[in-house]
């Protein structure tokens, strides 16, 4: 099997990854619900072959599996809407159910991708009798930061050699830049309630402790490093102001470029939350959400990503495509349009009066880090991991709103998804056919990670 041959194993799912990206759209799952979505790849996968294995108390979380041993390659693949992003597949706002969830990241499109990629490898591994193994991971709750986490701490990415993924955006490159790692604490005060007029002495407010904690935290900002950003929310802060509130409650979140950095402030908003309950007279504890790593891409299997981008080249969109396109851009001020580009470290040429960006792009950001957390950091500190980009959202169109969840109903999202499919199974094929690239990622890995062993937030 030649790899145009492989690329045509892709093409050939097409109606098949369109209706099950297109159910999982209408599905609309969020976070841990995505009990249909997970199913409908489940008895997809299944039916070609693929062993099918479960994750330790994740209903919906699975793993795909068809051939064995080395070179173990696992796809990250991803099916959460999220909330409120409910949208008729048009160019103007308006929700399909009023205040429902949408597919405001396009994940439809990401884990049914990576589904299309895995069953044409299996048709190569076949034919050629390639050694290794091919797993997909159906990883749930990305939007809450928290499914691949949770999926690491169980061990389910332990024997991977490599790891790969993609996600629909604004334009196509191998991704060559780092995210930030996160904390995700939730803090709870315990008081005592009185009437707050009557008997205020008797009263000990725990809506005073996350007060005076989040005084604490704003002045804790001058002293940590420039790159750390602390950000919270208050979720419960009493019922009543004539009673003093008993519970109350704070989330907090921390990220920083590394690992390491997130972990030291954290220790300092413990001992801030504590001074907290301490003037107060409460007692306080804490529940972290989630914690993220950094992402560390693995220059060289970026490289053999890359080098199949090139091969597939990005999707190409039909008129149709751009005429939906451009009635969103047109809604775009513009600069929204240059931050969301800027974000990537685009530079204005390579957007500016663009619609869709059909260019493949290379620039060279290796130092820089993007101001946003992927929950895949994690995988990417386990086994030599690479991300792809590929055009599937209008230039200057931010994710988390309503002109994603419309597109990623549209054919320029499924396009997008069957040209992601096609790059990740030639990847594969490299991979397996040549696994001297294999071991050169796994080199530059332990380089990379300086041999530290990965140890998930939950047990830090
Ligand atoms: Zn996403």
């Amino acid at each position: 099997m030649d790899k145009n041959e492989l690329y045509s194993k892709v093409e050939a799912q097409y109606d098949d990854l369109k209706d099950m990206a297109m159910k999982i759209w209408e599905y609309a799952e969020t976070a841990h619900q995505e009990v249909q979505s997970s199913r409908i790849q489940k008895e997809y996968l299944k039916k070609l072959g693929f062993e099918m294995k479960e994750v330790p108390n994740m209903p919906t979380a699975f793993m795909a599996e068809y051939g064995k041993g080395y070179p173990v390659i696992g796809l990250l693949g991803e099916y959460d809407a999220l909330p409120g992003l409910s949208q008729k597949i048009q160019t103007t706002q308006e929700p399909l159910v009023e205040g429902a969830n949408g597919h405001g990241c396009g994940h439809n499109l990401l884990g049914t991708g990576c589904v299309g990629a895995v069953a044409a490898i299996k048709e190569a591994m076949d034919a050629e009798g390639l050694a290794g193994t091919i797993r997909y991971y159906g990883c749930p709750a990305e939007e809450q930061l928290v499914g691949k986490p949770l999926m690491a701490k169980e061990g389910v990415f332990d024997d991977l050699d490599i790891a790969l993924s993609w996600h629909p955006a604004n334009h196509n490159e191998v991704v060559n830049f780092s995210s930030l790692a996160v904390n995700s604490i939730k803090f709870r005060f315990r008081g005592v309630t009185s009437h707050a007029a009557m008997a205020p002495h008797l009263g000990r407010s725990a809506l005073d402790a996350v007060e005076i904690m989040n005084v604490g935290a704003n002045y804790l900002r001058e002293h940590v490093e420039d790159s750390v950003r602390i950000h919270y929310c208050i979720t419960n802060g009493g019922a009543v102001p004539n009673s003093v509130p008993a519970d109350a409650e704070v989330w907090y979140m921390v990220r920083a470029p590394k690992r390491a950095q997130v972990e030291e402030v954290t220790k300092r908003i413990y001992k801030v939350a504590e001074g907290a309950a301490m003037m107060t007279e409460t007692t306080v504890t804490h529940e972290l959400i989630s914690g993220c790593y950094d992402m560390i891409i693995n220059k060289d299997l970026a490289e053999v990503f890359n080098k199949n981008l090139h091969e597939v080249s990005g999707p190409v969109f039909s008129e149709e495509d751009y005429r939906f396109a451009k009635a969103i851009v047109e809604q775009l001020p513009g600069a929204t349009q240059a931050s969301v580009m800027g974000s990537y470290y685009l530079r204005p040429e390579q957007w500016e009066g663009k619609i869709l960006i059909e260019d493949v792009i290379e620039n060279d950001n290796w130092k820089e880090v993007m101001p946003g957390t992927f929950d895949h950091g994690d995988v990417s500190h386990i086994a030599p991991f690479s991300y792809l980009f590929l055009t599937g959202i209008p230039v200057g169109v931010a994710g988390h709103t309503w002109p994603v969840t419309a597109g990623a109903g549209t054919e320029m999202g499924t396009k997008s998804m069957i040209c992601a499919g096609k790059i990740m199974a030639g990847t594969v094929y490299d991979l397996m056919k040549d696994t001297t690239l294999v071991e050169k990622a796994k080199e530059s890995f332990v380089k990379d990670t300086g041999g530290k062993k990965y140890v998930s937030a939950f047990n830090e």
